[in-house]
């Protein structure tokens, strides 16, 4: 560690304070002094009602961290970078590709970091995971089998704007599976086609079934649902000609060819933050947009098949 960095957070909401706040608390190279939000504030540091107000009172920040749901990341994360302020994102980045595209080029303009955060990426398993399947040991990839399945009411109660455009629906949790095969897999995976379940009274699907392909030709399968439960699945398989290799619990858990592999404590945010800074640091991005580009594929060519109201 070696710069110690102002920074803001903006949309306190459940993800806020779970996760960031704790981390952020815990990690000597930043300092928690302000945060946005309209209806919530934080003990202990400056509060405004949104990012504008927070910008325009606080030229001293270095950087913000945004937590609000993606329908908002683009406006706000472009008046951070206007501000010449680093950024980091929460997943997804945002509500389209070309957002984050257009929010890549303008950080790269700015001198600006951008760091667009897959959470699950920094799950215990993903490391262990990616230097195996990149190695001799395991041959070659045969398949992958994605389930990725819980219940919406106990997960996202009284969210409404996963039903809304841009809010992703079973896509919001579906996509860290997304991130986590993107990174583990040695290829390149590319979306043949998709299935989508939608509500008549939503704008976003309940559930999802998305057919890929890799590039080394082995199947990608993933299923996504939010009619599920009382125990949800975060489950990953890949088959290989060395055997299967299977995490559990969003990447808590893992076993390769019946062996169950010794994980460290689970630290996703802790880890965030400390690339962030390391990103930081070193002046560079950490910006990329596969699992979202799978989504945004899955909603150009995905056959939709209309189900029973939600109700929200
Ligand atoms: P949330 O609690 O519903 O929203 C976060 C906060 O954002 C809200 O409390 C709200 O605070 C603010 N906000 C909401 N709508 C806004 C709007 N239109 N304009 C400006 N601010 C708005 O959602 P969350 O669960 O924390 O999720 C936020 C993001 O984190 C999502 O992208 C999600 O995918 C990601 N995430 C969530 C989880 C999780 O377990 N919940 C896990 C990992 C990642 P104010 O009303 O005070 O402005």
């Amino acid at each position: 560690m070696k710069g110690v960095y102002k920074l803001a957070v903006v949309g306190v909401g459940k993800i806020a304070r779970d996760q960031h706040l704790p981390a952020i608390a815990a990690q000597p190279g930043f300092e928690l002094v302000a945060c946005a939000s309209r209806n919530a504030s934080v003990e202990g540091v400056r509060n405004y009602q949104d990012i504008g107000a927070l910008l325009a009172a606080e030229p001293s920040i270095d950087a913000v961290s945004l937590c609000a749901p993606p329908q908002v990341r683009y406006a706000q994360a472009l008046a951070a970078l206007d501000a010449g302020k680093h950024v980091m994102l929460e997943k997804p980045p945002g509500a389209s590709v070309s957002e984050v595209e257009a929010l890549h080029d303008i950080a790269r303009s700015r001198d600006c970091t951008l760091f667009a955060s897959w959470h699950s990426r920094a799950a215990s398993a993903v490391v262990p995971a990616r230097a195996w399947l990149a190695s001799k040991d395991a041959g070659a990839i045969r398949s992958v089998e994605v389930r990725w399945k819980e219940d919406v009411r106990r997960w996202h109660p009284g969210q409404q704007w996963i039903w809304e455009p841009g809010g992703l629906g079973v896509f919001d949790p579906g996509i860290n599976a997304l991130s986590i095969v993107t990174r583990i897999l040695p290829h390149e995976v590319a979306l043949r086609a998709a299935t989508l379940t939608m509500p008549s009274d939503t704008s976003t699907p309940i559930a999802a079934e998305l057919d890929c392909v890799a590039t080394n030709g082995a199947a990608v399968r993933a299923v996504f649902d939010w009619r599920h439960g009382p125990v949800e699945e975060w489950d990953i398989d890949v088959e290989t000609d060395a055997g299967r290799l299977s995490m559990r619990e969003g990447g808590k858990r893992l076993t390769i060819a019946g062996k169950a592999i010794d994980l460290g404590a689970e630290r996703e945010y802790p880890a965030l933050y400390e690339h962030f800074h390391a990103l930081i640091e070193t002046k560079t991005s950490d910006v990329d947009v596969r699992p979202l580009r799978l989504v945004a594929d899955a909603f150009l060519t995905g056959r939709r098949v209309e189900t029973e109201p939600f109700g929200r």
